[in-house]
């Protein structure tokens, strides 16, 4: 803290001030924040696991034998450097050998399963059914691009240009590092903007995107086929190994009918250009060091102002996290998760529904019909926490310990495959979006769950030790964040079932729409770094899920707390080291290139404002606190949505 603030002036410096003044950003971190910091501590404690795991081979089980050869390759540097560019060179085999457009859907369809992500052309996946959400389909989303939004490519200001003249010179460099003379280098990478440039206009803003009903289209396979007239479907399809679909939800189909200009108006060899491109950034990291930090030197240096890359061993857990991450979570889970804590969490997870509960019904602004709904959607939430009740699979993944980039790309397959397997099928209900270790929380609409790692319940968030006054601030309030985003502006568009379902009144909707415009007219007025401010119709998904989950782990707290008498503690009242036990989550250092790309893409607020733009709207904050009116802390015109 920073006891010489004044917390009714500004109620982040004194509760993070002496945090921001202890922590310093390491030279290898774009920003440092509580959650990073927590999430370094269990990326060490993950090391020390797979180094045992990857040294004594005895005695492993398959799956500590798994994660620890995985790991003992990737540590292999000597054998990597050694590799240079070869692992790449079957793809670009691939490419070169392309004669025809005719033949592109198949090259896509096979670099698509070995890429998984959507860095080449488009994104192709599976996902749950927006209109039926027991089934999953075929998703065909919009991507393509090398910078981080669409924005980059079309805004007008200096910094922004400047970025673009970076990104060109950065592939222009990798075409260079893939063998081309510098002349044609330069031109390749002008082509792969041009291209990029249109898809970027085709495609949604960020904005755009957080209406579910501006990405649901569901189309047959003629519909799909007629977006991209001279792109065959069925071959793309039989490459990824997937037999016929008849139905997709295809985003953006603006995007698609631009696909379609570009591949129909470009060259052969521009579209070889651009594949080239792609598959070198999606490998980069995977190859030499030549490569390995001419990436790192635009994507974080230039980029995020970071000046150092990240050791190897980060980079390895890192992976072996990302790629065999309910292996390894394993291993974390049986040392650093008891079943206590389980119970613990789920006890004050209760709670905090039951003040939603409670809350709802006491609503003014909302009627009778849609509190039933909102209560039917509530009490169908699923409360998952820790780890999931069954640990997926591995066995199909073969890892060698000498063969470090066919063990990623295995696992890239098999994740590819295992994403396109569930199209057709029910609903996985039990399935997990985050690996155990990882230091964060989400709600998820259309599961209508609510899911807590085990990595995110450790001190200094969640602590065993304390009482009961930080943990609920803290822990307590992220539990009613995540709750709170089944209640926000996207969130709400979906049902008790996870369907995309008005089930409000008009007239309710209208009262929740000018709540949350309050929200958001609040935050835009804050800056994030020199002239921008924060995009609040972007974030304000996050700034009311904020603001509820505090009011309900507050109601939550009040109620465990009834009738005891708690004292106050390092001259502190137990109301203050609530709301300090709030805002030390969110303490944090930032770089201000990174600043820029998080005002652009993230829907996150800085730190400070998810303090002290919270603080202002709570009434016992002000109270707690005895701030007077007119102080920075206490606003004339709070703001309430939950
Ligand atoms: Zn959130």
């Amino acid at each position: 803290m920073d006891k010489s603030a004044d917390p009714c002036v500004d109620f982040y410096q004194y509760t993070c001030g002496g945090w921001m003044k202890g922590n310093p950003i390491p030279s290898d971190q774009p920003r440092w924040d509580v959650y990073r910091k927590l999430g370094q501590d269990n990326q060490r404690y993950l090391w020390g696991i797979l180094e045992k795991l990857a040294k004594e081979t005895k005695g492993r089980n398959a799956t500590q034998a798994k994660i620890g050869d995985y790991f003992a390759a990737c540590m292999d540097e000597a054998a990597v450097e050694k590799l240079g560019a070869a692992p790449l060179k079957p793809y670009l085999d691939r490419i070169e050998a392309l004669k025809s457009r005719k033949e592109l859907p198949a090259l896509l369809g096979s670099l698509h399963l070995a890429t998984a992500d959507d860095g080449l052309f488009f994104g192709f996946g599976s996902d749950q059914d927006y209109s039926n959400s027991t089934q999953v389909i075929a998703f065909a989303s919009s991507g393509g691009l090398g910078l981080p939004d669409r924005d980059y490519y079309l805004k007008d200001d200096d910094k922004s240009k400047e970025i673009r003249a970076k990104y060109l010179a950065h592939v222009a460099k990798m075409f260079e590092l893939l063998g081309d003379a510098p002349d044609a280098a330069q031109a390749n990478a002008q082509r792969v903007m041009e291209m990029e440039t249109a898809l970027a206009k085709a495609s949604l803003t960020r904005v755009e995107r957080r209406d579910p009903y501006k990405l649901f289209h569901k189309m047959d396979l003629k519909g799909l086929q007629a977006l991209t007239p001279g792109f065959d479907w069925r071959e793309y399809l039989k490459a990824a190994g997937l037999r016929q679909l008849n139905t997709f939800n295809v985003t953006e189909p603006a995007f698609y009918q631009e696909l379609e200009r570009q591949w129909h108006s470009r060259s052969i060899d521009d579209i070889k250009t651009y594949l080239r491109w792609h598959m070198a950034a999606d490998h980069a990291q995977l190859l030499s060091s030549a490569f390995v930090n001419e990436n790192f030197n635009f994507y974080a240096k230039q980029l995020r102002g970071v000046p150092e890359l990240r050791p190897r061993w980060k980079r390895c857990v890192a992976l072996v996290d990302r790629q065999l991450g309910e292996a390894l979570g394993q291993e974390f889970v049986s040392r650093a998760f008891s079943p206590q804590l389980k119970q613990r969490t789920l006890h004050m997870t209760r709670q905090i529904e039951k003040a939603m509960e409670d809350d709802i019904k006491s609503l003014a602004w909302m009627s009778e019909p849609t509190k039933k709904r909102a209560l039917e959607k509530l009490r169908t939430i699923v409360n998952k926490i820790g780890y999931p009740d069954k640990w997926r699979d591995y066995g199909s993944v073969k890892v060698k310990r000498d063969d470090f980039v066919g063990n990623v790309e295995r696992a890239t397959l098999f994740e590819s495959r295992r994403q396109l397997a569930k199209i057709g099928k029910p609903l996985d209900r039990g399935e997990w979006g985050m690996t155990p270790p990882t230091v964060n929380a989400y709600y998820n609409p259309q599961m209508n769950d609510i899911n807590f790692p085990a990595g995110v319940l450790q001190p200094p968030l969640f602590d065993a030790k304390m009482d009961d006054a930080p943990n609920y601030g803290n822990t307590g309030g992220t539990i009613g964040h995540e709750l709170t985003h089944g209640f926000d502006d996207q969130g709400r568009q979906f049902d008790a079932q996870g369907n995309l379902k008005d089930w409000w009144t008009r007239e309710d909707a209208k009262e929740f729409t000018d709540r949350a415009q309050c929200i958001v007219d609040q935050y835009k007025q804050y800056t994030v770094v020199d002239e921008i401010k924060i995009n609040s119709e972007l974030t304000q998904g996050e700034d009311i899920a904020d603001l509820g989950g505090l009011i309900l782990a507050w109601m939550a707290w009040k109620t465990q707390t009834e009738g005891a008498k708690l004292a106050d503690r390092d001259g502190l009242t137990p109301e203050q080291r609530f709301f300090v036990g709030y805002a030390q989550w969110a303490c944090e250092n930032n770089r201000p290139e990174n600043q820029r790309v998080h005002a652009m893409t993230d829907p996150h607020s800085p730190g400070k404002y998810r303090v002290n733009g919270l603080v202002v709207n709570m009434p016992e904050f002000t109270q707690a606190f005895s701030c007077k009116p007119g102080q920075p802390m206490v606003s004339e015109r709070r703001c309430r949505v939950w």
